[in-house]
């Protein structure tokens, strides 16, 4: 059976991107066919200015949240990062194989970095090595593939390289993984400016549809999206990025095409009405379990209790072999 891993990071509350870009095939489809784990990788939060209580508010949310999208612990396994040490510990043998200047040509980092210079803070030592800490969440559990919104595919390439190097250089200790993304909404926009992605991690506001937001929210939210000058309804990312995002979200919702789908509308009041309907469809059964498991707190922790024990039975013995092979 392939290995599959992924994660979200507590840095924001859960959007409809992390949802339609990830989170969804987990629960569809990755956790059915595969040795799966998904983590909450809360050390990643703390790569930029953290509130230590909202990082841990955060963390339980997120997880929580995992399971109300569909995630069975009786299928898959959901833990926190910070469970379990092995990621930092093989971290720390990534660090002696990677190169600063990879680091620095990291999209993220670069983009990451510039908003925390402009806001006059400083950049933390963390913020340039995370990809390193998520090449060792990823390679410490043998993984083969990694489900992931397209945003990450760079990061999922470093990886691969740092395991190919490794081996390479030390002996046979890791599998190299490949990035999997969802055929649709593989990078879902923000719906006040499609030219950026819709990321929990950055902004807040009326661009952001998140997991929680009410039913009314939602529509508020679709129905003021930013469209382009053009009347007519097309598929075209490049030229028409505020429709061709609706229309992504309204196939990835419906299980349809957007290209077809743009066929079937002569107006963006009617796409937008249709979208909002279709994500607050999306969203009902979700929100209805999130209430469910939320008055169940002992539930929660359960579950992630089992989870980071069955997770650190599968990394340490990889991670082990990395630090023997190193020469440790
Ligand atoms: P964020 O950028 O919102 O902080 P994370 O880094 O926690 O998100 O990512 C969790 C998962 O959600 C990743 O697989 C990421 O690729 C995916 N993802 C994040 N934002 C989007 C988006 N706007 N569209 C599609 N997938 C996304």
């Amino acid at each position: 059976m392939k290995r599959v891993f992924s994660g979200v990071k507590p840095t924001g509350h859960l959007t409809l991107g992390n949802y339609l870009g990830a989170m969804r095939q987990w629960a569809a489809v990755d956790q059915h066919r595969a040795d799966a784990l998904f983590c909450v990788v809360d050390l990643h939060a703390l790569t930029v200015e953290h509130d230590p209580g909202r990082v841990r508010r955060l963390s339980r949310q997120s997880a929580t949240l995992l399971l109300a999208a569909g995630l069975d612990p009786e299928l898959c396994t959901v833990f926190v990062q910070s469970h379990v040490d092995e990621h930092a510990r093989l971290s720390y043998v990534l660090e002696c194989v990677a190169t600063d200047g990879e680091m620095r040509r990291m999209i993220q980092y670069r983009e990451k970095a510039a908003r925390e210079r402009e806001r006059g803070g400083s950049v933390r030592l963390s913020l340039l090595t995370y990809p390193v800490l998520m090449a060792a969440d990823i390679l410490a559990y043998g993984t083969d593939e990694v489900p992931v919104g397209d945003d990450q595919a760079q990061h999922v390439e470093l990886t691969r390289d740092l395991a190919v190097r490794f081996n390479q250089r030390y002996g046979q200790a890791f599998v190299v993984p490949r990035a999997t993304h969802p055929p649709v909404a593989a990078r879902v926009m923000n719906l006040q400016d499609p030219t950026s992605k819709m990321g929990k991690s950055e902004d807040v506001g009326p661009g952001i549809v998140y997991l929680l937001d009410e039913p009314d929210a939602v529509r508020k939210k679709v129905m003021r999206a930013v469209t382009d000058s053009g009347r007519d309804v097309a598929y075209d990312r490049e030229r028409r990025p505020g429709v061709a995002n609706l229309l992504e979200i309204l196939a990835a919702c419906t299980q349809g095409d957007p290209r077809v789908l743009a066929e079937a509308y002569d107006s963006y009041g009617a796409l937008k009405k249709d979208t909002a309907e279709a994500v607050v469809e999306t969203l009902r059964p979700l929100q209805a379990r999130h209430k469910e498991l939320r008055a169940d707190p002992s539930y929660v922790e359960g579950v992630l209790r089992d989870g980071a024990e069955r997770a650190r039975a599968m990394a340490r013995p990889v991670v082990d072999a990395a630090y023997r092979a190193i020469g440790l």
